[in-house]
């Protein structure tokens, strides 16, 4: 029988949190292979509540988020300049190892990846994967989709993987694992749930109800990660929440880009998850789209067990919404607002996403919308500006910046940008950050 393990690797940054963290294309992989007749291994250097993580990480909060173990490592030269202490999260190097040595010799090895400047942490896991087995290591994510070029030089890996699995992906991997797999009709790949039975012990999930986005915003990624728009069966989704009801699991992440997108689709399903009685805790993790969020929206969302909302606005300049995608405006947000509230969700649980920095952004701006919002009595999540590739931003940077953020993803973190950005700098965002915590304490 082949045998493939899956690796979900360390992140190497400024800062990192439990917030529901799942490797989701990884376990939807072992879901693929699986089918295909695959034994699985699994390590997830980011599983707080393994048996291979300490004991004192597994602490977590009411909702299951909790703090990473984490180690300082040396600052790459790259980051002399920012004045904050850089770290490994995830599990340590010895227990890592410690844990190859129970797992059988793989056929293939198949590693994922995140944001793009955290890739230190695929290569070494690349590098400890490679000494220990010496088979081929297909590396795939996020940082590999958008950073191809960089990642066949620099992961370890063999091959690198772009963009979401299809039938090339599974014939690339029988031909490394030396086994024939059957293709899989396109909505097979759409409606492939993760694999969950991998962890032994599990306090939440990731979930997907759609894949992709319709929209087009130009400092996002997500087109080139995932092309068009996918809404899955909604009977599938049921099926799978009631799959995670049986296991005892109440914290469930959506990982959607546009989950109210067309709004009719999620409020069947959050119909039948009311009437079902399930006793969830839903939070989505990227910002909800305003304009989707209607009273009965906003109501069902309440019923059916959904905290922390965040919503998208990212700046209230009403030119500078309109050029980088025209997803929102304030008077839309602003009627969010007031549906939410009205549902009985108190402003200490809403939270409302709100860029800064972005090309031409300046700090005045940024105040600007940090006032907007305050009148609102929410709670402001500021996210900072970086270029990404793949994104209408990132081509439109100068050939000699692009060319040096092209060359080295460390350049694409957000707290390294901030110390080159001209329109919104290091300081800028101290003020503002300390004017936010203030708004916020007040929520
Ligand atoms: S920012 Fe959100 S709405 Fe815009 S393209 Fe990205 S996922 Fe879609």
């Amino acid at each position: 029988m082949p045998r493939a393990m899956l690796v979900n690797p360390w992140v190497y940054d400024f800062k990192f949190h439990d917030f529901w963290v799942k490797p989701y294309g990884l376990l939807k992989i072992s879901t693929l292979l699986k089918s295909a007749g695959f034994e699985i291994d699994f390590i997830d250097c980011l599983d707080r509540l393994a048996a291979y993580s300490p004991e004192e990480f597994k602490k977590s909060d009411s909702y299951g988020k909790g703090a990473y173990y984490c180690e300082e490592v040396e600052k790459p030269q790259q980051y002399k300049r920012v004045p904050r202490k850089y770290k490994r999260y995830g599990i340590p190097v010895e227990n890592f190892k410690k844990e190859l040595e129970n797992m059988k010799r793989p056929d293939i090895i198949l590693v994922t990846s995140g944001v793009t400047y955290t890739y230190d942490g695929v290569r070494l896991a690349a590098d400890i994967l490679k000494d220990k087995f010496q088979v081929p290591i297909v590396l795939g994510g996020i940082y590999a989709t958008l950073c191809t070029e960089h990642a066949r030089k620099h992961s370890g890996a063999d091959h690198v993987w772009q963009g979401a699995v299809n039938n090339v992906f599974l014939a690339l991997a029988g031909k490394l694992a030396r086994t024939r797999i059957d293709p899989k009709q396109e909505a097979e790949f759409n409606e492939l749930v993760p694999d969950y039975s991998l962890y032994k012990e599990l306090n939440s999930v990731a979930v997907r109800f759609t894949n992709g986005c319709p929209f087009s915003c130009t400092y996002c990624a997500s087109k080139s990660l995932y092309e068009g728009f996918y809404q899955r069966n909604a009977l599938n989704v049921l099926n799978e929440l009631d799959s995670y009801h049986k296991r005892g699991i109440k914290n469930i992440a959506f990982y959607d880009d546009a989950l109210l997108y067309k709004n009719h689709y999620i409020k069947g399903i959050l119909k039948e998850v009311i009437k079902r009685g399930y006793n969830f805790v839903f939070q989505p993790s990227n910002g909800l789209h305003a304009a989707y969020i209607d009273e009965e929206a906003a109501a069902l969302m309440k019923q059916a067990g959904f905290t922390d909302i965040r919503v998208s606005l990212e700046t209230t300049d009403y030119s500078m919404q309109k050029s980088t995608g025209g997803k929102v405006d304030n008077e839309i947000f602003k009627r969010a607002v007031e549906n939410l509230k009205k549902a009985g969700f108190k402003g200490s649980e809403i939270g409302v996403y709100i860029l800064a920095g972005l090309p031409g952004q300046t700090a005045e701006s940024v105040l600007n919308d940090v006032r907007f919002v305050a009148k609102l009595g929410i709670k402001i999540k500021p996210a900072i500006y970086s270029p990404i590739p793949g994104t209408v931003d990132f081509m439109r940077i100068k050939p000699d910046i692009k060319a040096a953020l092209n060359n080295e993803p460390l350049l694409q973190n957000e707290y390294y940008f901030l110390t080159i950005n001209n329109d919104y700098s290091w300081e800028d965002n101290v003020r503002i950050k300390a004017e936010i915590d203030s708004i916020n304490s007040a929520v």
